[in-house]
């Protein structure tokens, strides 16, 4: 694909989202938003290159807002410590970080009155979708959104939404060769004076945080955030688990998972640098990890970008709603409050771990958030509450919550990419899963046991 020549970046990745023309500014914006990283971001590069042909100086800017649907002290905790730690990088670079508490639409079309071009990484999610659109409207200079959290850009990968990973997969796996290269980290030339533009200071987390004052009920978990720890986890999980990945990934009681949707999710690491450490290595983990990462991790991403309906039952295929909704009324063996569930506090003990595991770690085993899913909508008076509890929970109490994972996950749960099965009571012919077939397939005392040890029990 050609390149625009000043650009490292190819010309799929890049969308101007409006149509004015470059005027003289006192700098180029690059406005972070969803990949708070410095390596391996073609966003920021991207804007370095516009930033050095228009020979200006280069200002990222993030808006921090405390109303971001569903984020609480949990969520914001690991992301200021990751922003700190870009701020500090792009300061070593010669580009002024301007961190501000204030609605990041309203800060970005403030800070775009002075610039020549605003150049933003792109999140796939209704709240920054919005936020673009209304940015691009409202400025006066042109608007580029650059896609880096995705290997192949999600407009590329299929121009229209999947039906199921089998008919994502060989689109997807087509174009991946073409899109994985990373851009090279260049040098801002011009690092001249800018104008004042008052910031906090993105080095003191702690400090930012109390000034924030975010929801306060989900509690910090252990791990912690950044593109430096993103880094250390993806190498021990390639020392470590990946050669047993493809056996074991499943396995509650061993969690051989690597750990990274965290990381991937506040965009402090690259999959496109993931899958090129993961392609170099040998052995059977390799592959079945590399499905995870690019194409369930894309299709999701293809999912929420072309049904707006992606976190609601609405989003489902005709087949699983009219199921569903033939057997909305069947008599369930048990039903939950909110309360309840959230406390862990029903008869299951696998399905009580599994809510404990991610309320005080802030994680849930991969295999485990299946099994949750669906015996949300088991205990639930009727499929749409079940779905609606399930992105409550997911949202509020998994570090890697709010994201086109989530809502894919939770949809899979409810039928979305996956076909239908044999008519029972409650499912329809949606996939069901129970207790039994967890103890048939691995030790569950084992996970029970961990999960305890995990929350100091
Ligand atoms: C009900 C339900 C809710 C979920 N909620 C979330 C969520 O809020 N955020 C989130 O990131 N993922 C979610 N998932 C998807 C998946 O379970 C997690 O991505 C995975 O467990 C994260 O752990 P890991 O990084 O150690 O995964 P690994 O197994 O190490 O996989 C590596 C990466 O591949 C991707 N991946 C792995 N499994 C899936 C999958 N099934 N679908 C899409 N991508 C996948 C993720 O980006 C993950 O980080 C959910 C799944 C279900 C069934």
């Amino acid at each position: 694909m050609p390149k625009d020549p000043g650009s490292p970046v190819s010309p799929g990745r890049i969308h101007p989202r409006n149509s004015h023309t470059l005027r003289q500014g006192d700098y180029v914006i690059y406005w972070m938003q969803a990949s708070h990283r410095t390596s391996d971001n073609h966003a920021l590069e991207h804007a370095i290159s516009r930033a050095n042909r228009l020979n200006l100086p280069l200002i990222a800017y993030f808006g921090l807002t405390r109303d971001y649907p569903s984020a609480n002290l949990r969520h914001y905790s690991f992301m200021i410590q990751g922003l700190a730690e870009a701020a500090r990088e792009l300061e070593a670079r010669g580009i002024r970080f301007i961190l501000r508490h204030e609605d990041p639409a309203t800060g970005m079309i403030a800070l775009a009155r002075r610039a020549s071009l605003v150049v933003a990484d792109q999140g796939y999610l209704r709240t920054n979708r919005e936020w673009c659109d209304r940015v691009s409207r409202s400025v006066t200079c042109p608007l580029e959104q650059v896609e880096s959290n995705v290997l192949v850009p999600v407009t590329v990968a299929s121009g229209k939404e999947e039906y199921s990973a089998a008919t994502f997969r060989p689109r997807i796996s087509a174009r991946v060769p073409v899109f994985l290269d990373l851009p090279p980290s260049l040098e801002l030339e011009n690092q001249g004076k800018l104008p004042d533009v008052d910031t906090l200071p993105a080095e003191k987390p702690e400090y930012v945080l109390s000034l924030l004052d975010p929801d306060r009920s989900v509690p910090p978990v252990a791990i912690r955030g950044g593109a430096a720890t993103a880094a250390s986890v993806l190498e021990r999980f390639i020392r470590g688990n990946l050669e047993r990945y493809a056996r074991e990934r499943n396995d509650p009681s061993v969690d051989r998972s690597s750990g990274l949707s965290p990381y991937l999710h506040f965009g402090q690491v690259s999959p496109g640098r993931i899958a090129r450490e993961v392609m170099a290595t040998e052995g059977e983990g390799r592959d079945a990890f590399l499905e995870q990462l690019i194409v369930r991790r894309e299709l999701a991403v293809n999912y929420v970008y072309y049904n707006s309906r992606y976190d609601s039952i609405d989003g489902l295929p005709r087949w699983a709603k009219e199921t569903l909704g033939v057997h909305s009324r069947d008599p369930r063996d048990y039903l939950y409050t909110m309360d309840e569930l959230e406390l862990g506090d029903t008869h299951d003990p696998y399905w009580n771990a599994a809510q404990r595991q991610v309320r005080c770690t802030g994680r849930m085993h991969g295999y485990m958030r299946m099994y949750w899913g669906k015996k949300l909508l088991e205990w639930s008076p009727d499929p749409a509450t079940a779905f609606t509890r399930a992105v409550m929970l997911n949202d509020r109490y998994q570090l890697d919550g709010r994201d086109p994972n989530g809502y894919a996950g939770i949809a899979w749960c409810f039928g979305k990419h996956d076909r239908p099965w044999g008519e029972r009571p409650v499912f329809g012919k949606v996939r069901y899963m129970n207790a039994r077939g967890l103890e048939r397939k691995f030790d569950m005392e084992g996970y029970l046991a961990r999960v305890k040890h995990e929350c100091g029990e």
